[in-house]
């Protein structure tokens, strides 16, 4: 099936031979099935099948590389909580913040924790976003962290977005068990049989003070790579240990959080392959004031991703123009730098930049097309993005 998209005034998309933002005017693309295989200014090949983007901008479809989006319930009560004046710490020290999410998701039966994701999740898609990372990390059982992969598998196969899946069994030490008992746990009984039925292709740890301790996060993160599982890290949020080194030493995919990085930590991201994913918007939702510095990430020769951190406790922001414009505003990343991080480098993040992430020939056809004139304006409608999409195609089909 061949579809042409003709009548696009800007394709915005990375050049990644000249690492620079390429802008190609006038240009019409060739969607065979799911793919682009032909970008150029008149496209001859003929199809009944063309969309018209009445002069619009189109761009490639945002991919959201960080989200916690398999919970029940919310957390509400805590946002009036932490303006009276208690602290994260706080409130998980007296039975809320992540340990309430616990409590509920375990609770919850697979229909339940199901029709609740689906209804966390499918707005992701009007705001743009075409390709979403999932975690589990609200069950710290067996039973629960797979019945939180097993929702994200079927919401992946009844949605047009794709999703990929994160065992994130170590996001915090369930009350029942000491730290030592619940790693030994996740290497040995949740790691191998989360591997074995194929429900996650990466492995995620928090790794920062009170949850997981590096040597922890090394253990659990060796043993999920020996079982197939690609490694990520919740590093350097709130106290600076050596989380990224570590994500590193491991061969991370991805280190998010970075508030606190220093320059060891910079240094040593920035001598590898492991993206630095950044996550103003629970910066912004927790009102701190330091935000992630994306300035001296990238100028210190970091690949620089961006992604909403959704989830029920921190940041409840889905929409990727959001985050370009708390990045623009408050990391010191320019526009490019914001397109690249919530584009390429959110692929490269997810191991999916040889097919995702461009508006390239061979890729996959993720469109935006946008009521837009100029890419400048994604950022400044940060909060009605959805009202300036005009469209969004999916594998090569309109899905909003
Ligand atoms: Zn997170």
């Amino acid at each position: 099936m061949l579809k042409k998209v003709v009548n696009i005034s800007k394709i915005y998309t990375w050049e990644t031979s000249k690492n620079s933002l390429e802008v190609k005017k006038n240009h019409e693309i060739l969607i065979k099935n799911d793919k682009i295989i032909k970008i150029s200014k008149k496209i001859d090949d003929f199809t009944n099948d063309t969309i018209d983007a009445k002069q619009c901008i189109v761009t490639p479809g945002f991919i959201d590389s960080h989200t916690h989006p398999i919970f029940f319930g919310n957390r509400s009560d805590e946002f009036h909580k932490r303006l009276n004046g208690f602290s994260y710490e706080k409130i998980k020290k007296t039975g809320g913040g992540i340990l309430s999410s616990i409590k509920k998701l375990r609770r919850a039966s697979f229909e339940e924790l199901y029709l609740n994701s689906l209804k966390n999740i499918k707005p992701f898609i009007k705001y743009g976003t075409t390709t979403l990372e999932a975690k589990s990390g609200y069950g710290l059982t067996l039973e629960d962290e797979i019945k939180s992969l097993e929702v994200i598998k079927k919401i992946n196969n009844e949605l047009e977005l794709d999703i990929l899946p994160t065992f994130l069994g170590a996001h915090a030490v369930p009350q029942e068990l000491k730290t030592s008992e619940y790693v030994e746990k996740i290497c040995n009984d949740m790691i191998p049989e989360i591997a074995e039925k194929k429900l996650a292709i990466f492995c995620d740890v928090f790794c920062e003070d009170g949850y997981f301790n590096i040597d922890e996060s090394r253990k659990i993160l060796n043993t999920a790579k020996s079982y197939g599982l690609i490694p990520r890290v919740h590093a350097d949020e709130f106290k600076y240990f050596g989380a990224s080194e570590l994500a590193v030493e491991v061969s991370a995919i991805s280190a998010d959080h970075l508030m606190v990085i220093n320059e060891d930590g910079i240094r040593a991201l920035s001598n590898s392959n492991t993206v630095a994913t950044l996550l103003p918007g629970t910066t912004f939702f927790l009102n701190k004031d330091k935000y992630a510095n994306g300035r001296k990430l990238i100028d210190g020769g970091c690949s620089v991703a961006l992604a909403t951190d959704f989830n029920p406790g921190t940041c409840t922001i889905r929409s990727m123009p959001n985050i370009i414009f708390l990045a623009m505003q408050n990391c010191g990343m320019s526009l490019a730098e914001s397109f690249l991080a919530v584009t390429y480098n959110a692929a490269k993040s997810l191991n999916i930049s040889h097919m995702s992430g461009l508006i390239n020939e061979g890729y996959n056809a993720d469109i935006l097309i946008w009521d837009l004139e100029d890419l400048k304006e994604i950022p400044y409608w940060y909060d009605s993005a959805d009202t300036k999409i005009f469209k969004v195609i999916k594998n090569g089909n309109e899905v909003n």
